[in-house]
């Protein structure tokens, strides 16, 4: 397994990775196989989504704050409850499919690093199989 270091600098963000994932790909010996990324954290998040347009991420975090608020009514005594609400609706994993030697995304698609309780130094942990 590799580790990826990801450093956010916002209580929530969307960060494409996708070309830190990709380079773990290329110095491994894998060629065809599989890719999973895993985020082992309770306020953060993994998604695929598009990348073109840098409104979509946006739009996607303004959307999540708006169904679960930062200063909602919450038992959590932490005060980031919606962060973990929105981890848990995105959720911690993906695998994506590695075909000669690249990550098989969507011409649209990439990876992101969701934060919802930032801004932290987060890992990502990765196996490429
Ligand atoms: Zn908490």
């Amino acid at each position: 397994m590799k580790k990826l270091n990801v450093k956010t600098g916002q209580r929530t963000e969307m960060l494409d990775i996708t070309h830190q994932v990709q380079k773990l790909i290329d110095n491994s010996q894998v060629k065809n196989g599989t890719c999973t990324v895993f985020v082992p954290h309770t306020t953060a998040a993994v998604t695929i989504n598009e990348n073109a347009d840098p409104d979509v991420p946006k739009d996607i975090l303004t959307s999540l704050e708006k169904l679960i608020p930062h200063n909602g009514n919450y038992r959590h005594m932490e005060g980031n409850s919606d962060a973990h609400i929105k981890a848990g609706i995105i959720g911690a994993s993906h695998t994506i499919i590695v075909e000669n030697g690249r990550l098989a995304l969507g011409t649209w698609q990439s990876i992101f690093f969701c934060e919802f309780d930032g801004p932290r130094t987060r890992e990502l942990w990765v196996k490429i199989t």
